[in-house]
């Protein structure tokens, strides 16, 4: 009878390219698959409803592989540091393996798995795998962690990336005997989970839909992706922002298509455009490995000026903001989108997050808690990351940026058209009104739109004031 290993899922719910997986299987046919719903995370008060319902369903297709391999996926609740080990006593397994994860909560908990398997005799196996590039690998000259981009991204793009590990051919079934032992549980509904969500999917769960976009992805729009990126009123991204999250694909996946990609690109302009996408992946890898090296940026400011920076936390103002009711259609807009479908444009989650610190003089960590509750690939690392350089709060060079609502409109929405699909009731308006916001007070009401709830220009004068005073 071969050994038994138990293969914990976390972020990395798929069967193809899959590190710790594909080690395990090497090592014994008997691999059996687990999930551990973790009240640790689910009675978490920022939980998106959007990212349970997408976890669900990920975990839905991650059954049915499983199944047409010949094994098994368990469904378990409650706390990993306990469950997981019983569960692996209970089957008699020789060991349990999985991936590494980079955040502060996970460390601490995969440690604490390790010690009480240890107890127990069981091995455990950890490799990392939601990374191209893992966290130690990437240092300085003087063997320290990058906290600045360009060089990270220097060294990073310099080395050579893995292939995709290949998915198993076959598992080995458990017995009816161990069948029992294991006490597993059905998949519950995100409703059950005490998450209902019937939004609209930016991308459907699971690792067929996220190949299928990948694909198309990798055909065409990643030779357009600069500039199309940067136009919220255009699918010029991929769109795979949850999948990646969630591992519903494995990141050597999406490099070996910008790679092809980059052998068939016939004009500079492509290539370009593909090394930019690329460029996006080193982002998501940077901000997991600062994460790692530097846990307390999950806690506050990164930087001396941002730590006691004066806030001034209005209540109202926030609430608006949260709504899409502020009385800037392009930051309106935005929220709109992220509240109506779990998901916001990159180019909009600047201007959003420069308004709510900048504009709204609210502390950035707000921003990021609400962006968690909502957002279906909301990421402790890339949202932190992105909240914090919208802050100037982060590693940055160049710390202070401020958004004009206006010209960012202008810019990347400059037909009006993202603003529209967004607010309904602004439809009618021409085009220079709806970018500008110069909408006239009579005009807001025969549309029930609200008056801006700040002055742009008065406000990004005081926020450069109190940074002023937290820099002297
Ligand atoms: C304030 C703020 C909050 C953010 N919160 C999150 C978050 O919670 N989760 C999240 O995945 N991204 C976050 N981002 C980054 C970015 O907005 C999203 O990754 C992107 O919009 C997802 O769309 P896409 O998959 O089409 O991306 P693409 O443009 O196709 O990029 C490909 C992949 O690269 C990664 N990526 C792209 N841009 C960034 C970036 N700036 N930082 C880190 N990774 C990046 C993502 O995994 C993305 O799926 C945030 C950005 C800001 C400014």
């Amino acid at each position: 009878m071969s050994d038994l290993i138990l293969f914990w899922h976390r972020k990395d719910l798929r069967v193809s390219d899959n590190v710790g997986l594909g080690i395990a299987v090497a090592r014994s046919p008997k691999v059996v698959g687990v999930f551990c719903f973790d009240p640790g995370i689910l009675d978490r008060d920022d939980v998106a409803p959007a990212r349970v319902a997408y976890l669900v369903g990920c975990l839905e297709e991650l059954q049915q592989s499983y199944q047409k391999l010949g094994g098994e996926l368990l469904l378990i609740q409650g706390d990993p540091v306990r469950e997981i080990p019983a569960l692996a006593d209970r089957l008699g397994a020789v060991a349990v393996a999985w991936n590494w994860d980079v955040e502060p909560y996970a460390l601490q908990r995969d440690r604490a798995v390790m010690a009480a398997l240890k107890e127990r005799g069981i091995a455990s196996q950890t490799q990392w795998d939601q990374l191209l590039h893992a966290p130690e690998e990437i240092r300085t000259g003087s063997g320290t962690p990058y906290t600045v981009y360009g060089p990270f991204w220097k060294n990073w793009q310099s080395r050579p990336k893995s292939a995709p590990v290949a998915q198993p051919d076959r598992l080995e079934p458990l017995t009816a005997a161990e069948r029992d032992l294991a006490q597993a549980q059905p998949l519950p509904t995100a409703r059950k989970l005490g998450y209902p969500w019937d939004g609209l999917w930016v991308l459907e769960p699971g690792t067929t839909a996220a190949r299928s976009r990948l694909e198309s992805f990798g055909q065409r729009a990643i030779e357009a992706y600069d500039p199309d990126r940067n136009f919220p009123a255009i699918e010029g991204t991929s769109g795979l922002s949850a999948a990646l999250k969630f591992g519903a694909i494995g990141i050597r996946e999406l490099w070996q298509a910008s790679a092809t990609a980059m052998e068939l690109a016939r004009s500079e302009e492509a290539i370009n455009s593909i090394r930019t996408w690329q460029q996006e992946l080193a982002w998501r890898e940077f901000y997991q490995h600062v994460m790692y090296h530097f846990p307390e940026l999950a806690e506050g400011a990164y930087r001396a000026p941002l730590k006691t920076f004066p806030w001034e936390n209005n209540q109202d103002l926030f609430e608006a903001w949260c709504e899409g009711k502020t009385g800037y259609p392009i930051v309106d807009a935005a929220m709109r989108q992220l509240n109506e479908t779990g998901w916001m444009h990159n180019r909009c989650r600047m201007i959003v997050a420069s308004f709510l610190t900048k504009d709204l003089i609210i502390d950035w960590r707000w921003g990021e808690k609400y962006f968690m509750q909502n957002l279906v690939d909301g990421d402790l690392s890339a949202n932190n990351g992105g909240w914090q350089w919208s802050a100037s709060s982060g590693m940055d060079p160049k710390p202070l940026r401020i958004f004009n609502p206006a010209s960012q409109a202008q810019k990347f929405d400059a037909d009006g058209d993202y603003i529209r699909r967004w607010i309904p009731e602004l439809r009618g308006l021409d085009t220079g009104s709806l970018l500008t916001g110069k909408i006239s007070p009579i005009e807001r009401r025969s549309m029930n739109y609200p008056a801006p709830i700040v002055d742009h220009k008065i406000q990004q004068e005081r926020f450069k004031q109190l940074y002023k005073s937290q820099k002297s």
